[in-house]
């Protein structure tokens, strides 16, 4: 049995052109523009075929002056130009240890694109080819609210505080940097186990942002028990002042942030995958909700979800709880076994699929003629405590 027969793919992911995504307001504007969506209409209205063309010229002009970073959430016709693929994790390591590549085109989100840059070198451009590739869940916190919320704790708690913040890679630079210069530090979802169990060593409590799932996870993996978290939710700030005793017997105290992506995934569509195929396996990404997590066999990154699959025998039948391109890629690279999605209509993360060929065409092409497109660069002062957070990640994760 394929994929395909037992799932339905939105619209969306359907689209193999810029345009027909474009809303009509902006379709409107068309004809009065030389630009649609951040990209020229020339780039917006060329066919796939075309669109390789001149990548691929563009790319061996270039030669080793680019490397491009592909995130596993990518489409198939983003990833056939990835030199190297990973998760956000991974992908970090990569642009912080090639230092010799001019420029670092970063087909992912944006906070990974920022987190490349402060990793790499100084004479390093990071590119991110559709700079409206953002990140829903990094979206949730911003500096002022964090600001905010550690200010109220600091406040209740007093100077015996004792709050380690620990920033999901998911977040902006700006929140990293937060963590860098309190004391915190950056986690991923491949190494959050470790870096909350050397943040708990720390201090007396973590706040962790801004996804609550992979917090909870996290925690409860590491023996916390529920009693012991707090959500905090920055839209209701003042909701805090009733939660002041849980507040002081809290060991984590959890951002009420969430991947929409991950959030699909619910304990009903597991319970229906193991009707109709007794015996499955079920592997989750930890950003799910915990309930989901616990209904699961396993949950872990992106790649421990791909390794596992990778190791398991022929024959073996999985449901997976990630993005959909993932999935069918891990699909079509083990034919000898029976993979699908555990969401029955499919969606791909709709920020990482900003990132369209008509991006890559245009931002490569303006770097033959040496012209920067699209480069992501973050201050010196931003980047320098930053780095701290996410080189204190690298080192305990090494
Ligand atoms: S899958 Fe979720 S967390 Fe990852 S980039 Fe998309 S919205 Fe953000």
């Amino acid at each position: 049995m394929t994929t395909t027969a037992i799932q339905t793919e939105c619209a969306e992911s359907q689209e193999t052109r810029i345009l027909p995504l474009l809303n009509p307001r902006t379709r409107a504007r068309r004809d009065v523009s030389k630009r649609i969506d951040n990209i020229p209409l020339l780039y917006a209205e060329m066919e796939g075929e075309e669109l390789d063309r001149r990548i691929t010229a563009a790319r061996e002009t270039l030669g080793d002056r680019v490397i491009v970073l592909g995130h596993h959430y990518q489409r198939d016709e983003i990833i056939r130009y990835a030199d190297y693929r990973g998760d956000s994790y991974k992908l970090a390591q990569i642009a912080a240890a090639r230092k010799e590549a001019e420029y670092i085109l970063f087909c992912g989100v944006h906070f990974m694109a920022e987190s490349a840059d402060i990793l790499s070198g100084a004479h390093q451009k990071v590119i991110l080819p559709n700079p409206a590739a953002g990140c829903s869940m990094a979206d949730m916190a911003n500096i002022a609210e964090v600001e905010e919320c550690w200010e109220i704790l600091t406040g209740m708690l007093g100077d015996d505080a004792g709050i380690i913040p620990v920033t999901y890679i998911n977040s902006a630079a700006n929140l990293k940097a937060f963590c860098g210069e309190h004391g915190g530090v950056v986690c991923t979802s491949s190494n959050a186990p470790k870096i909350v169990d050397w943040a708990f060593k720390q201090g007396k409590r973590v706040l962790f942002f801004p996804d609550e799932h992979l917090g909870r996870n996290t925690a409860l993996h590491y023996g916390v028990p529920s009693e012991q978290m707090v959500v905090y939710d920055p839209k209701n700030p003042l909701d805090f002042d009733d939660a002041e005793e849980q507040i002081e017997h809290s060991r984590i105290i959890l951002w009420k942030g969430y991947c929409s992506t991950h959030m699909r995934f619910s304990v009903e569509q597991i319970a229906k995958a193991r009707v109709d195929y007794p015996g499955i396996n079920v592997i989750v990404h930890p950003e799910c909700r915990h309930e989901v997590v616990e209904a699961a066999d396993y949950y872990g990154s992106t790649e421990y979800i791909i390794q596992q699959i990778e190791q398991a025998p022929a024959g073996s039948q999985w449901a997976v709880g990630t993005e959909i391109n993932l999935v069918h890629r891990i699909a079509q690279a083990h034919p000898d076994k029976f993979i699908f999605c555990l969401d029955p209509i499919v969606c791909p993360c709709s920020t990482m699929y900003r990132i369209h060929p008509a991006y890559l065409a245009w931002v490569l092409e303006a770097m033959v003629d040496g012209e920067v497109l699209n480069q992501v660069s973050v201050d010196d002062e931003t980047a320098y405590w930053a780095r701290v957070a996410l080189e204190r990640m690298l080192t305990l994760s090494a």
